[in-house]
């Protein structure tokens, strides 16, 4: 018996074997990106772009399965990568270290069968909203908070699009796995099961199921939600606001902790090691260099400056404050 021989009793010889060919692109590899990850390069698909901006941290390994403890402060995309290597030798897995904006959206997202949304986050989800509506690629939307689970297969325009549901990201912020909020582990996989049995559907040549599921896993609670009837502008008349978007440096409150992030567009490439002779020379102290990031302390404020020029600063600050700090450091 070969390795996929149980699921193709299931799926059927030929539509089984549509995997193997297929391009899937994973886009961010946290809790809910992990899982369907796993599932995906466990199937047997062909080829996984896995596309993540951020380190491992002790904090992530409660849900996000592709990660151990010797993982701490990896790349995520290359602590993942090396991980399903170990399950799947046979799939192409090509890791992508990089903040995903609207200035290399269409670079590091073009060519693929299908888009996994494992973000947690509506700018990044609006983002691929855009590029399923100017490539045709299909994605499926999936997000978890608390014990809520939420999936939607969209391929624009023949299903509707997620401005057909939700014109605007919600005012509250652009993240929605908020750290005051929670989340719960097997909500998160529930959510990113779904949805990875969705993406092999689409992969096989089905249809995915049209409706949005909504769980509430703790209330024991289940909805199915009929796609809108109509079809917004922004599918309709293939208009991408949020890639067209142009904008070089943005500050904002990081949700539920004291600090600001700090994201550049497009990501560039920041010479780190002449940073962390600046810093140390402007601090006084150490400042510690990794592969992707470097990290140390300036009065009250522990800063983080990654190397595509995103930066994370904890602290009591205000963005303002933080971006007059990048500006001086860092340039702008
Ligand atoms: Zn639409």
């Amino acid at each position: 018996m070969d390795r996929y021989a149980k699921q193709r009793i299931f799926l059927g010889a030929e539509r089984e074997a549509r995997l193997r060919s297929k391009r899937v692109a994973i886009v961010g590899l946290g809790a809910t990106g992990s899982v369907i990850a796993a599932w995906l390069a466990r199937a047997g698909v062909g080829h996984l772009t896995l596309l993540d901006r951020d380190i491992v941290e002790t904090t992530n390994l409660q849900r996000q399965l592709l990660y151990g403890e010797s993982d701490v402060l990896r790349p995520k995309a290359q602590a993942a990568a090396a991980r399903l290597r170990e399950a799947n030798s046979g799939v192409e897995l090509r890791p992508v270290v990089a903040d995903l904006t609207s200035g290399n959206a269409r670079e590091l997202l073009t060519g693929f069968d299908l888009i996994c949304d494992g973000t947690d986050n509506f700018e990044a989800r609006f983002l691929l909203n855009d590029l399923a509506i100017l490539t045709g690629t299909p994605w499926i939307y999936c997000g978890a908070l608390g014990s809520e689970a939420v999936v939607w297969p969209l391929h624009p325009p023949e299903t509707p699009c997620l401005r057909c549901l939700m014109e605007e990201p919600p005012a509250s912020g652009d993240v929605d796995t908020c750290d005051s909020a929670g989340v719960l582990g097997p909500a998160v996989g529930v959510a990113a099961s779904w949805a990875a049995l969705e993406a092999v559907k689409v992969l096989a040549g089905e249809q995915p199921h049209a409706e949005l599921v909504r769980f509430d896993l703790w209330r024991n609670e289940r909805q199915f939600l009929k796609p809108p009837a109509t079809r917004c502008r922004f599918c309709a008349g293939k208009v991408t606001e949020f890639l067209e978007a142009r904008w070089s440096l943005r500050a904002s409150r990081l949700c539920g902790l004291d600090g600001v992030q700090i994201r550049v567009n497009p990501p560039g490439r920041l010479d780190l090691e002449n940073l962390q002779v600046r810093l140390e020379a402007r601090t006084g102290q150490p400042w510690k260099l990794t592969e992707l990031a470097l990290s140390g302390s300036e009065g009250a404020w522990r800063i983080m400056l990654f190397r595509d020029g995103r930066a994370l600063i904890h602290g009591d600050l205000t963005p303002e404050r933080a971006r007059g700090w990048y500006s001086e450091v860092v340039g702008s």
